[in-house]
C-alpha cells in the first residue's frame, strides 16, 4: 500500500481486533478525503492527471456523481408485461446501467451511465476467486399517487459502504452513491414503471466487485461499482404462510467474528445447498439457527420476527439483536421495529383495536419458540426483507417436528398486516397518506 500521509493514529495494542482496525482505517480515509477541499473541488483535469506521486490519498478523486458521463442506448429494450414469465425470470434489466471504476493509485474515475450490457473482466479478477463482492437490494416503487419513490435509500448506501469495508473494497461518500442510484432511476423509471401501473416496482442492485487482474491473495487495488435495475415478480401477495425448515447441526450461516452482518456475496453461495434441500422437501426457506442453544437468527435472506405472549402475560414483538453481528441489519427490520415502537407500544395504538405490545431485540432460542407454540402463547411469526417484503410464516419444522404458527387470516397475523400496511402506504404513496420522510421521491427526467 502507498504510504499515507494523514493516517489517523491507530491504537497499537489492537492485535486482537484486526478486522475492526482495518475497517476503521478505511473509514478514516473517507472521512479525511471528504473533509478536504481538494476533493470537493475536483475538476476533470485532476481526474485525468491524478496527483499520485506524493502518495497522499486525499488528492485522489472521490466518487462524484456530478461528473457522470452519459451515453444513451440506441437499441431500447421492450418492457415485459406485468404478469409475464419474463418478468418472473428476474433476468430482464432496464436499458441502462451505471458504472464507476476505482483504483488504489488514481481513486474514483468519473461514473458513466451507459447501455446495459456485459462486463469485461480478466479471468484473474479478484472477485471471481476470493469473493471480493458486496451488494445492496432495494426497490423503485411506482406510487398510487403517480410518483416514483425509493424507501430509506440512504440506509442502503451506508450499509453498502459497511459491506465494502468488510471485504477490503474502497469506501466512498455514500451520498454520491445515492445520487447515482437516483439518476439511473430517473432515467429508466418513467419507461419501465409506467404511471398507469401503480403498485409496480423495479429491483435495484448496486454492486461492487474487486476487478484486479492479479491472482495474489491480497487487498484489492482495483474495483468496479455498478448499478442495475431488474424486473422482479412481487413475492409478498401469495396466500398462506411460509413454511420454514430450521437449519441442521451441520451448518451455520453466520458466526460471531464472521461477516453475516455484511451484504457480501460470500454469505449466499454456501447457503444454496441447504436452500435447495429445503425446497426439495417442500419448504420455502431455511430458518437459520446458531450454536448449541439453537438461537433463531434469520430466515433465508430475510429477518425473522415473532409475536408471542410471555408466561407473565406480556405481549411482545421479538427479533434477534444485532450485537453479535450474526444477522443482517435489515432496513425493513429496522423500519418494522421503529414503526412498532412508535405506534404499537405504550401511548401508541391510537385508533387501532389492538393490544399494545412490547418491542424486544434479543437473542431467543428454538426452545422458547417451541414452548410458546406448545403453551398456546405464539401469536404470529413473519419475515421481513426487501425481496419478500413482509410475509407470514405458518410453520416451522425443527428436529422432526412441525410447529404450527397461528395465522389470523390467509394473509397473516394482525400485527404483521397492520405494520405491512403502514410500510406499503409509505412506499407507494397511498391515498390519504401524507408524504412520509422515509419515502424518497425520484424526480423524473
Ligand atoms: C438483505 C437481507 C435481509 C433484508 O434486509 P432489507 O434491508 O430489509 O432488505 C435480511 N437478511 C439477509 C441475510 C439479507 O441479505
Amino acid at each position: 500500500m502507498a504510504p499515507i500521509a494523514v493516517t489517523p493514529p491507530v491504537e497499537q495494542e489492537t492485535s486482537s481486533r484486526l478486522t475492526a482496525q482495518g475497517i476503521e482505517r478505511s473509514l478514516a480515509k473517507t472521512a479525511h478525503s471528504n473533509a478536504s477541499p481538494l476533493t470537493t473541488k475536483l475538476t476533470h483535469d485532476s481526474l485525468t492527471h491524478p496527483k499520485t506521486d506524493s502518495g497522499v490519498h486525499t488528492l485522489l478523486p472521490q466518487l462524484d456523481a456530478s461528473l457522470l458521463q452519459t451515453t444513451f442506448t440506441t437499441s431500447p429494450r421492450p418492457v415485459p408485461a406485468l404478469d409475464s414469465s419474463e418478468r418472473a425470470s428476474q433476468k430482464i434489466c432496464t436499458d441502462h446501467m451505471i458504472q464507476a471504476k476505482w483504483s488504489e493509485n488514481s481513486g474514483w474515475s468519473a461514473p458513466t451511465l451507459q447501455p446495459y450490457g456485459p462486463l469485461s473482466l480478466m479471468p484473474t479478477a479478484s472477485c471471481l476467486h476470493y469473493a471480493t463482492e458486496c451488494f445492496e437490494g432495494m426497490k423503485l416503487y411506482r406510487g398510487y399517487d403517480g410518483k416514483l419513490r425509493l424507501f430509506r435509500p440512504e440506509l442502503n448506501c451506508n450499509r453498502m459502504e459497511k459491506s465494502a469495508t468488510r471485504i477490503a473494497l474502497p469506501t466512498f461518500p455514500t451520498e454520491e452513491l445515492l445520487k447515482l442510484i437516483n439518476k439511473l432511476c430517473a432515467t429508466d423509471g418513467p419507461k419501465w414503471l409506467p404511471r398507469d401501473e401503480p403498485g409496480s416496482f423495479l429491483y435495484i442492485r448496486p454492486t461492487m466487485i474487486a476487478s484486479d487482474a492479479a491472482l495474489g491473495v491480497q487487498k484489492p487495488k482495483e474495483a468496479l461499482l455498478f448499478i442495475i435495475l431488474t424486473c422482479f415478480p412481487s413475492m409478498d401477495d401469495r396466500k398462506g404462510g411460509m413454511k420454514l425448515l430450521a437449519s441442521k447441526d451441520d451448518m451455520c450461516r453466520a458466526w460471531p467474528g464472521g461477516f453475516g452482518y455484511a451484504k457480501v456475496g460470500a454469505n449466499y453461495g454456501p447457503s444454496l445447498v441447504a436452500q435447495g434441500e429445503a425446497k426439495a422437501q417442500g419448504f420455502d426457506q431455511i430458518l437459520w439457527l446458531f450454536g448449541q442453544d439453537c438461537i433463531v437468527t434469520e430466515a433465508g435472506a430475510s429477518n425473522f420476527f415473532v409475536v408471542w405472549r410471555t408466561r407473565e402475560g406480556q405481549l411482545q414483538l421479538v427479533t434477534t439483536g444485532l450485537k453479535e453481528r450474526i444477522v443482517l441489519d435489515g432496513i425493513t427490520r429496522r423500519s418494522v421495529l421503529e414503526l412498532a415502537r412508535e405506534r404499537l407500544t405504550m401511548g401508541g395504538c391510537a385508533g387501532e383495536e389492538l393490544e399494545e405490545l412490547e418491542v424486544v431485540e434479543r437473542n431467543f432460542t428454538m426452545k422458547e419458540v417451541e414452548d410458546a407454540v406448545d403453551e398456546g402463547r405464539m401469536v404470529e411469526a413473519f419475515v421481513t426483507g426487501t425481496a419478500f417484503f413482509v410475509a407470514p410464516a405458518s410453520l416451522l419444522h425443527f428436529r422432526g417436528q412441525d410447529f404450527e404458527i397461528p395465522m389470523a387470516t390467509e394473509h397473516g397475523g394482525r400485527y404483521m398486516s397492520i405494520i405491512k400496511g403502514w410500510l406499503k402506504s409509505i412506499m407507494w404513496g397511498m391515498e390519504g397518506m401524507e408524504q412520509h420522510h422515509w419515502g424518497h421521491v425520484v424526480g423524473e427526467d
